[in-house]
């Protein structure tokens, strides 16, 4: 793994597209301040991985690829730290400003390019944020004696309300949690 490189902190997709680039490494969260409210101690040491491959399809500016990140967080049934693995396929669609996402086709996120060059630690903190679960836990508690896990695990089985629902389909932001049962 000691060729994994460091990414750029900034990228220009549509000169990254025009020559096929593909970008593989890793960046610090050392700067999400965002991802760092919603986690568990220092988060300066740690990286998140991610392959982007970004090309032109139709004329568009498409970007694919993957990220991989270990996120501490803190559970909330023993209030011991656990790590939580973030794996995430990503494509992007970037737009001009102004430009209509209505050709897009579904399967790409529409990012509109509001300032070049983007910063890369930015777009990916905001798929770390969205990918975290809305509780945190461990599958097994491991400070924990399996009677005392299990009456806490039938202590959240009351069904919490339904959350309202938009008017449109939109991503679950909670599927991590789907993951963990
Ligand atoms: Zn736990």
């Amino acid at each position: 793994m000691s060729d994994i490189k460091k990414l750029p902190d900034w990228i220009d997709p549509s000169r990254l597209a025009q020559t096929h680039a593909q970008l593989e490494g890793y960046l610090s969260m050392r700067a999400m301040d965002v991802l760092k409210q919603h986690t568990e101690g220092d988060l300066s040491a740690l990286n998140v991985f991610c392959r982007l491959n970004f090309s032109v399809q139709s004329k568009r500016i498409i970007c694919e690829g993957q990220l991989q990140a270990d996120l501490p967080l803190l559970c909330q049934r023993c209030l011991e730290v656990m790590t939580f693995r973030v794996e995430k396929p990503l494509s992007y669609c970037f737009l001009e400003p102004g430009e209509s996402d209505e050709q897009i086709d579904a399967a790409y996120e529409a990012l509109w390019l509001e300032e070049v060059p983007l910063k890369l630690a930015e777009l990916l903190e905001e798929e770390l944020v969205l990918s975290l679960p809305f509780i945190a836990k461990h599958e097994q508690c491991p400070s924990l004696s399996d009677e005392i896990a299990e009456i806490l695990i039938e202590s959240e089985d009351i069904p919490a309300p339904e959350p309202e629902m938009d008017e449109a389909p939109k991503p679950n932001p909670f599927a991590a949690l789907d993951q963990l049962k």
